[in-house]
C-alpha cells in the first residue's frame, strides 16, 4: 500500500482528473478523495471514513457496490475469454445473451443493440446512425439533431454539443453547427411565473415548432432529450410535455432519441424511462444501469425503422463502417448480464419506485417549508433540492455564492452523505442504488436538513 503523502503527491503530479479545476488540484488547493472500498450504498476512503453514497457515483451503481455475484461473472469470463471482437458477426455468449435481455427490456418496437463502452460514444453512435439513416433514404439535407438546454449527452465533440450545459461549450469552440437548442422543460425555472403547467408544455412545444420552422423541417434529423433531464437538474417533465412534444416530431418526421443512460434499467421506478412516461422513441441510449458501472459498457438500441434503412444501407453500399474495438467487450457484456439478473431476483426497481417515493417525501417533510428551498422535485430514486434568495419572486442566489457547492459540503463533512451539487444552478442531486433502505433515506434526509440549515 502506498503511504498516503506518496499517493497524494502522484495524484497532483500526473493525474489529469476529468471535470475538474485543474489548477486548484494540481497547487493541492482543493481536497482530493481516494476510494479504497465499498459495499452496499456506502463506500469507504483511504483513512477508513465511511460516505453513504446518495448519488451512486456517477448515477451508475444501480444495484449498489460489492456484488459478489458480478464481480465473480467478470472474473470467470475474464479466465474463459478476456476478450475478442464483434466485427464482421464475432460474438461472445455473453454479448449474444446481453443483446436479447437488453431487447427483452426495451419497448415492444426496438429491434438491435449496438454496443459500446459508454454513455458518450453511444450518443455518438447513434447520431452517426441518424446521418446514415437520412443518406440511405436519399435526404442528405436532414442532419441537424434538436437537443434542450440543460440536457446532458455526453463530452465529445458532438455529444458535448448536445449537452446543453454550458461548461461544456465554453472554450470548446462548441456547439457544432448541426446541433440546435430548444428550452428546458423545467417547469421550476419558468421566465413567465404566472404560466401554469399546461400553458409552459404549450410554450415548450412552440417554442419547438419555431425552431423547426427556422431552421426547416427538411433539414433536422432527430431529436435527444432524457425522460427526466438529469445533469441539468434532475427534473421530471411537466404532465403532457412528452406526448406534446412527439406529435410534433411525427409530423415533421423527425426521429426521437430518448437518451436513458440515467434512466434505463430502473431508476424511474419503471424498467424504462420511455415505459414511464409513454414515450415511443427510434433509438435508446443505454449506459450506466446495464452494468451498474462494474464493467464500462453501454448500447444504442435501434427501433425496427430504423433497421431496416441500415439493413438496406449494406445492401447498397457494403458493411457498415462504423465500430470500436471495444464494441460489446466479454467482460462487460458479463457484467452486464449478471447485473441485469440481479435486478430481477433482488426486484430492485421496485425498491427504487418504493424507497425513492420515501426519501422524496422525507425531504418535503423536512425542508419543504424552508424560506431558502424553492423546489423539492423528483421521480423514482432520483431526488433534487433546489434553493433560492427568495420564494416569493422565485429569485435565485448569486452564483458566485455557491450555495449548492457549500451545502454539497457541508453535506459531506457533518453528515457523512454524498449529495452532487449539480453543476448549472444551486441544486443538490440524489440518485442513490437501488438498494437503498429506508433507514438510509432517513440518513440522507436527516444530514440534508443539518446541512441546509447550517448553510442558510
Ligand atoms: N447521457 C446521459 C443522460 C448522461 O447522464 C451521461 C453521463 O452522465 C451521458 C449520456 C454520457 O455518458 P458517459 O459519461 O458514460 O460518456
Amino acid at each position: 500500500m502506498l503511504r498516503n503523502d506518496q499517493l497524494d503527491q502522484w495524484d497532483r503530479e500526473n493525474f489529469f482528473h476529468p471535470s475538474t479545476h485543474l489548477a486548484q488540484h494540481a497547487r493541492g488547493e482543493s481536497p482530493n478523495r481516494v476510494i479504497r472500498t465499498a459495499s452496499g450504498a456506502h463506500i469507504e476512503d483511504r483513512d477508513g471514513k465511511r460516505l453513504l453514497d446518495g448519488f451512486a457515483g456517477l448515477y451508475c451503481v444501480n444495484v449498489g457496490y460489492g456484488r459478489p455475484e458480478i464481480a465473480e461473472a467478470i472474473a470467470a469470463q475474464a479466465k474463459e475469454l478476456a476478450y475478442y471482437h464483434a466485427y464482421v458477426g464475432h460474438g461472445t455468449e455473453a454479448s449474444i445473451t446481453l443483446a436479447k435481455m437488453v431487447l427483452d427490456r426495451m419497448p415492444a418496437n426496438m429491434s438491435k443493440v449496438y454496443f459500446g463502452l459508454g454513455g458518450s460514444d453511444a450518443n455518438e453512435t447513434n447520431v452517426k446512425l441518424i446521418w446514415y439513416y437520412n443518406n440511405i433514404l436519399g435526404r442528405p439535407e436532414k442532419k441537424k439533431i434538436i437537443s434542450r438546454w440543460r440536457g446532458y449527452h455526453g463530452s465529445g465533440l458532438v455529444t458535448g454539443s448536445l449537452t446543453g450545459l454550458e461548461l461544456f461549450h465554453k472554450k470548446f469552440d462548441l456547439p457544432v453547427s448541426q446541433v440546435k437548442h430548444t428550452v428546458a422543460p423545467d417547469y421550476f425555472r419558468r421566465e413567465d411565473l404566472n404560466q401554469t403547467e399546461a400553458q409552459f408544455v404549450a410554450h415548450c412545444v412552440a417554442e419547438l415548432e419555431a425552431l423547426i420552422d427556422r431552421e426547416g423541417a427538411d433539414t433536422i434529423a432527430a431529436f435527444i432529450g432524457e425522460p427526466v433531464l438529469g445533469t441539468g437538474g434532475i427534473v421530471p417533465p411537466p404532465a403532457g410535455y412528452w406526448p406534446a412534444i412527439q406529435e410534433v416530431l411525427r409530423r415533421h418526421d423527425i426521429l426521437l432519441v430518448a437518451d436513458e443512460v440515467v434512466t434505463g434499467f430502473g431508476r424511474l421506478g419503471s424498467m424504462t424511462g420511455s415505459a414511464h412516461y409513454g414515450i415511443e422513441p427510434d433509438l435508446i441510449t443505454i449506459a450506466k444501469g446495464l452494468t451498474s458501472a462494474y464493467a464500462p459498457l453501454s448500447g444504442s438500441v435501434l427501433g425496427d425503422k430504423m433497421w431496416k434503412v441500415l439493413e438496406q444501407g449494406t445492401d447498397e453500399n457494403g458493411p457498415i463502417g462504423h465500430g470500436w474495438t471495444y464494441s460489446a467487450h466479454p467482460i462487460g457484456a458479463a457484467a452486464g448480464v449478471a447485473n441485469l439478473k440481479l435486478l430481477d431476483d433482488l426486484d430492485l426497481v421496485a425498491n427504487a419506485a418504493e424507497v425513492g417515493a420515501y426519501l422524496q417525501k422525507g425531504l418535503r417533510d423536512a425542508l419543504g417549508d424552508h424560506a431558502n428551498v424553492g423546489d423539492i422535485r423528483g421521480e423514482g430514486m432520483l431526488a433534487a433540492v433546489e434553493f433560492v434568495e427568495d420564494r416569493a419572486d422565485r429569485r435565485f442566489f448569486d452564483p458566485e455564492r455557491k450555495i449548492g457547492a457549500q451545502v454539497s459540503a457541508k453535506l459531506l463533512e457533518t453528515g457523512s452523505v454524498i449529495g452532487r451539487a449539480m453543476p448549472q444552478g444551486d441544486i443538490i442531486g440524489f440518485a442513490p442504488p437501488f438498494c437503498l433502505t429506508r433507514d438510509e433515506a432517513d440518513m440522507i434526509v436527516a444530514a440534508m436538513t443539518r446541512a441546509v440549515n447550517e448553510v442558510l
